[in-house]
């Protein structure tokens, strides 16, 4: 492994970190229903495009509890799930020109993909036509299983590190890196902005941070939860207003109002009912990504000239723009953060939906 840059005079070397391969200390699920488990994973040499990164917080998202309840497919085991990481640039390879030791870095969902696709080529890395490689259970260019950032170090080629602002917080940046991001996306690409009526579906994890986003964007903001009881959060966040989905007046009070609806539960939820809440031109976006299928009546779309779409994280540049984005308007995730052994107890906490609105789990309990 290069100790350190010609590029880059600060690169230290760190005693911990004398054997090629790296091993270093993380959680894992050793199967879809066990609790997770305090192991190692390795990580490989720095290539000289590679950066060591010391991570500091991970957040929680729902797909880690998805994936590693085996929810959306097969899962090679021991998995470390994770991908919402911030921390700081530990060691750089002799190429790398982006950051530099030191620096405040993030990573998201995504650590490579091919690069030369028209989606790549376009700064759509997430919709690489070959596939992306995700931050964990992807198959790694050196064959092996990507492990995620529950974790105490990582690396990472350069392209798929961010610059995490100084003025966000630390643990409250690592949400942005996923549910961010997730959000940012769809509510820029279906212009949320003045004038514009959205809806968010779920005030969870990415449902809090679409609230803020779509407010800071300038839209006029509708929260539509199972319930009333976090209300005052909601409005908090910026949003107009806040109805609850368990009350089907709702769904007759909301006819034809909205713009955009970004759905962001992860469960599946009656679409129709909700396609009938967009006016003319009305799009209804799912970010949520239940294993199962969600029917769609056809009849639901006629109406108003309804689309139905879908939309996954974001693009690295987008990623990058919605940091900034963020820290420029003092948007920040609401988080609790906890410690390496309390992930399971999160877990089910985010499960019943008590979750306010985001754990961020404290790599230093991992040291
Ligand atoms: P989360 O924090 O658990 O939030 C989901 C929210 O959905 C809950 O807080 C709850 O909000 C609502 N909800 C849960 N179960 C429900 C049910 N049975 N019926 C109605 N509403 C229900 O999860 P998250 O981390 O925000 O992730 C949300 C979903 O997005 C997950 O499926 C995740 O895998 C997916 N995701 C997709 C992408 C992408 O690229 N498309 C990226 C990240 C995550 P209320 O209590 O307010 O009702
Ligand atoms: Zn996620
Ligand atoms: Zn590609």
């Amino acid at each position: 492994m290069p100790r350190s840059s010609s590029d880059n005079p600060t690169a230290r070397f760190s005693p911990e970190l004398e054997d090629a391969i790296l091993t270093v200390n993380a959680v894992a699920a050793t199967s879809a229903t066990g609790p997770l488990v305090r192991t190692t994973v390795e990580r490989r040499d720095l290539g000289p495009r590679d950066i060591l990164i010391e991570i500091r917080y991970a957040g929680i998202c729902h797909s880690d509890i998805h994936t590693v309840r085996g929810e959306w497919g097969d899962v090679a085991y021991p998995l470390t799930v994770g991908h919402e990481i911030v921390g700081l640039v530990a060691e750089v390879g002799p190429e790398v020109s982006r950051h530099a030791v030191g620096d405040r870095v993030g990573v998201g969902c995504m650590v490579n993909s091919c690069r030369e696709c028209a989606n790549c080529r376009a700064g759509q890395e997430q919709y690489c036509e070959n596939g992306n490689t995700g931050t964990y259970g992807s198959i790694d260019r050196d064959g092996t299983v990507t492990q995620g950032g529950y974790s105490t170090h990582i690396v990472v080629d350069e392209d798929f590190v961010l610059r995490v602002p100084e003025s966000i917080p630390y643990e409250a940046a690592a949400p942005l890196l996923c549910a961010g991001i997730t959000t940012y996306s769809p509510l820029a690409h279906w212009k949320a902005g003045p004038g514009r009526k959205v809806a968010v579906v779920g005030l969870g994890g990415l449902g809090h941070l679409a609230v803020k986003i779509a407010v800071a964007m300038g839209a006029e903001v509708t929260v539509l939860s199972q319930t009333l009881g976090k209300k005052d959060d909601g409005l908090a966040f910026g949003a107009q207003s806040y109805h609850a989905t368990g009350d089907t007046a709702t769904f007759e009070a909301l006819r034809n109002s909205f713009d955009l609806i970004v759905n962001t539960v992860s469960a599946p939820i009656d679409i129709a009912a909700y396609l009938r809440l967009l006016r003319l031109d009305g799009t209804l976006v799912s970010v949520g990504a239940p294993p199962e299928p969600l029917p769609v009546p056809v009849f639901a779309l006629f109406g108003n000239r309804r689309s139905f779409a879908g939309s996954s994280i974001g693009g690295i540049a987008e990623t990058q723009e919605m940091l900034d984005f963020c820290a420029e308007r003092g948007i920040a995730p609401e988080v609790e953060v906890i410690g390496a052994d309390e992930v399971d107890e999160a877990y089910e906490r985010v499960l019943r939906s008590d979750v306010r609105y985001r754990f961020v789990i404290d790599i230093d309990t991992l040291r």
